[in-house]
């Protein structure tokens, strides 16, 4: 029996994935290939097609739903971005519409109309993008964020590679001044899981997603979820929504569904109703019911 008649439902729900246009999308793949300062090691890509075929294979593989997350690392990058994602997002039915922001004047504007224009999720990759979550530029925006409960996928973790803008400090600072903001912690936070797992604990609207967690590669890298707060991650079922990073893996898509597949086998509170609303159900309820 495959994993969708077990667990009864359509398909997967992948809020973590990316679609760039080509340029940018050449330009990351040439970071990756050549595990630049940001990467921090070999990470052979897996899948390198041109989005039309990327999208078949997610669909071949049972995805239903998924993000196309784009981030800017450069003022007046975002709204390039946002104009291509929502172009992508017209094409293809299935993808949330998806937006980012940077720090810069005028962020707070273009956030709130392309909210009105139906973006549905925002990415913010600190790392990549070299500022605070806390820059007085981004204020505005996150207050905009906030009240429209628009969930933002943040990449804040230490991981692959620290920089003085990552970790967990920042973004408890911003959750004080904004504590309503429907973050999503890419990665679980890694490395830092236990300090952004109590994020989300304590936050209601702070959610964790699996992208890359759980898998060979990651925990190769030092990345291994710490066993002793699977009993938390258990009570959190209703927080934590699959994504994988697609295209820009470094071993195939089934890998990430069967490292999270097993990692529920080792634990009691992992059951096939937690699976449920991880694969498909979270994302679900967040994206598709609140439309
Ligand atoms: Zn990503």
């Amino acid at each position: 029996m495959n994993v969708f008649t077990r667990l009864g439902i359509p398909g997967f729900f992948d809020v973590h994935t990316h679609f760039l246009p080509p340029t940018v999308m050449a330009k990351v793949r040439a970071v990756f290939d050549s595990a630049g300062p940001l990467i921090g090691r070999e990470w052979p890509l897996t899948y390198r097609d041109e989005d039309d075929v990327l999208v078949e294979t997610l669909r071949s593989f049972g995805v239903r739903r998924f993000s196309a997350l784009a981030y800017a690392h450069k003022p007046d990058m975002a709204e390039f971005l946002n104009e291509w994602s929502a172009g992508f997002a017209d094409r293809h039915p299935e993808a949330l519409r998806c937006g980012t922001f940077y720090p810069e004047p005028g962020a707070a504007d273009y956030v709130r109309k392309r909210i009105e224009a139906g973006v549905e999720l925002f990415k913010v990759h600190v790392q990549v993008g070299a500022f605070h979550v806390t820059d007085p530029l981004l204020d505005d925006a996150w207050g905009v964020l906030a009240e429209a409960g628009t969930p933002i996928v943040l990449h804040a973790g230490s991981g692959p590679v620290p920089t003085a803008f990552t970790g967990p400090g920042p973004v408890e600072d911003l959750l004080g001044r904004h504590p309503r903001l429907a973050l999503v912690m890419a990665h679980m936070g890694a490395p830092e899981y236990a300090e952004f797992l109590s994020m989300a604990e304590r936050f209601v609207n702070v959610r964790l997603d699996t992208t890359m967690a759980f898998t060979e590669f990651f925990e190769e890298m030092g990345g291994r979820y710490p066993a002793e707060l699977l009993p938390r991650l258990a009570a959190l079922g209703d927080k934590v929504l699959l994504g994988s990073d697609f295209p820009n893996i470094p071993y195939p898509y089934e890998h990430q569904i069967d490292s999270i597949e097993l990692l529920a086998q080792r634990h009691a509170g992992l059951d096939d109703a937690w699976l449920r609303r991880v694969l498909w159900s979270n994302g679900h309820e967040l994206f598709d019911a609140r439309a």
